[in-house]
């Protein structure tokens, strides 16, 4: 019988997921039999599973991981032979709980040797226990032409709208792995610490190739930071445009990025960029200063304006409520995102973001950020805060439940934003000034929104 391999993605912002076709086609290629599960659309699948000689599950973000702990007790039920094991940048950080319900191995950073590895000691050896892969590995590898065979088709997955509400087939790609910044908070950095690994404009291209076959017109960038290698970011740009000239893409870069590289913008929207995410975080330079964010607030302006001078949009997000945060500072971010007519370009989630300490995270060397912190929350993942001011915990847990309750009835992001701009300007005692003049313009997004720490949805929860 062909030894079975079942790969499984939780929840990945509503992405094909680059890392469960990676590993696919490293592990095919060596003759192992590979069968994926998204449970973002698919559901926990015990015909798949009962046979299954090893299940990996990768968690590449907080609300991943939450919704894989969840899972675990039903894919050991479903899956009673299978070596365990879960990869991506969460799993390292969480390297105890998950040992601790059973995972045998855990992976993080460039996971694809380590997993073949794994394989191949299982096919040998039957079910060795003890992990003999490292934990973390930032080795270089040869990136192969990612299997998407195995997923769910791309036209199921989230879509580009466009300002006008129309909608296309998103592809998603990956051209690097990592970051060479260091930000306290940012989860690739435990992992990374400060390293990038590059993916061959060829491989990527294939990639790309494949799912504009599958129906994709517009490309969606997953690295963690677009710009990190600027001349492989231009070169990816260029190679996309030449070859798919009617196909556009969105990319993730940090705003000191856009502004040292702001020459490349222009050629960047020529290529066919339309907008890209940047984690601004906070608009106070004091929380930038112990996110070591390395920008300051008003850089995040001169951001605004040389995207918008290159004619590609700006989408925003941000560390909403952290320890440092005021009520005064919140409504200073409400206002900058009306001065600088953003309201149309934030998703709502954004305004609801918590500062999220998991274990291993960076700002737990802060000088004196640890005593600010309760004991580690299995539960959360994290080490839970209590803000001095119960004002402002009781604002943010007030606009996470109305932000959500709003995204379920679909309420545009106008609406939601004067909602929340109420709620803030309430909790502060102060009156709301009316709304009024040019708010901005809806940009093009994807319909599903960027974030890494929400809590997982009761509808994630149901598929398993
Ligand atoms: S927040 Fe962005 S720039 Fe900072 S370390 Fe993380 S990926 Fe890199």
């Amino acid at each position: 019988m062909d030894f079975k391999v079942v790969l499984v993605n939780p929840y990945e912002l509503g992405r094909q997921p680059f890392a469960l076709a990676q590993p696919a086609a490293w592990l095919k290629r060596e003759g192992f039999a590979v069968s994926c599960l998204d449970l973002s659309l698919q559901k926990l699948d015990a015909g798949v599973l009962e046979d299954a000689r090893l299940v990996a599950i990768y968690v590449g973000m907080h609300t991943a991981t939450r919704i894989a702990v969840q899972a675990l007790p039903r894919i050991r039920a479903l899956a009673p032979k299978a070596h365990l094991c879960v990869y991506g940048l969460y799993a390292p950080m969480n390297e105890a709980l998950l040992r601790g319900m059973g995972v045998d191995t855990v992976l993080g950073g460039e996971v694809e040797p380590a997993l073949l590895s794994l394989c191949q000691r299982l096919r040998i050896n039957g079910a060795p226990k003890a992990q003999s892969e490292p934990v973390v590995s930032l080795e270089r590898i040869a990136f192969e032409v990612p299997d998407r065979s195995g997923l769910p088709k791309l036209s199921r997955y989230a879509h580009l709208v466009l300002p006008d509400g129309s909608t296309r087939v998103a592809g998603f790609a990956e051209g690097s792995r990592g970051c060479k910044h260091l930000c306290r908070h940012c989860p690739v950095v435990p992992v990374y610490q400060g390293k990038f690994r590059i993916v061959p404009v060829d491989a990527v291209m294939q990639d790309i190739r494949q799912q504009v076959n599958e129906g994709a017109t517009h490309i969606s960038f997953g690295d963690p930071d677009f710009l990190n290698g600027p001349t492989h970011g231009l070169r990816l740009a260029r190679a996309l445009h030449e070859a798919f000239p009617g196909v556009t893409f969105d990319a993730t870069s940090k705003i000191q990025h856009l502004i040292d590289h702001a020459a490349l913008l222009p050629e960047l929207r020529a290529s066919g960029c339309l907008f890209i995410t940047s984690a601004v975080e906070a608009v106070d330079d004091d929380i930038l200063r112990h996110l070591d964010k390395h920008h300051a607030s008003r850089d995040f302006d001169r951001a605004v304006a040389l995207t918008r001078a290159a004619g590609i949009a700006l989408a925003p997000t941000f560390v909403a409520f952290t320890p440092w945060t005021t009520l005064e500072g919140y409504l200073a971010l409400l206002e900058r995102l009306v001065e600088l007519q953003l309201v149309e370009s934030v998703p709502p989630v954004q305004l609801t973001i918590r500062l999220l300490v998991p274990e291993g995270s960076w700002l737990l060397k802060l000088p004196g950020f640890r005593e600010k912190l309760l004991a580690f929350d299995p539960a959360l993942l994290g080490y839970p805060w209590i803000h001095p001011d119960p004002r402002v915990d009781r604002l943010q847990q007030d606009l996470q439940a109305s932000v959500a309750g709003c995204e379920r009835q679909g309420v545009a992001r106008r609406e939601v934003f004067a909602a929340v701009w109420r709620m803030a300007h309430e909790a502060a005692a102060r009156p709301a000034p009316e709304l009024a003049g040019d708010l901005g313009a809806p940009i093009p997004h994807l319909s599903e929104p960027w974030y890494c720490c929400a809590e997982p949805t009761e509808q994630q929860l149901q598929s398993f």
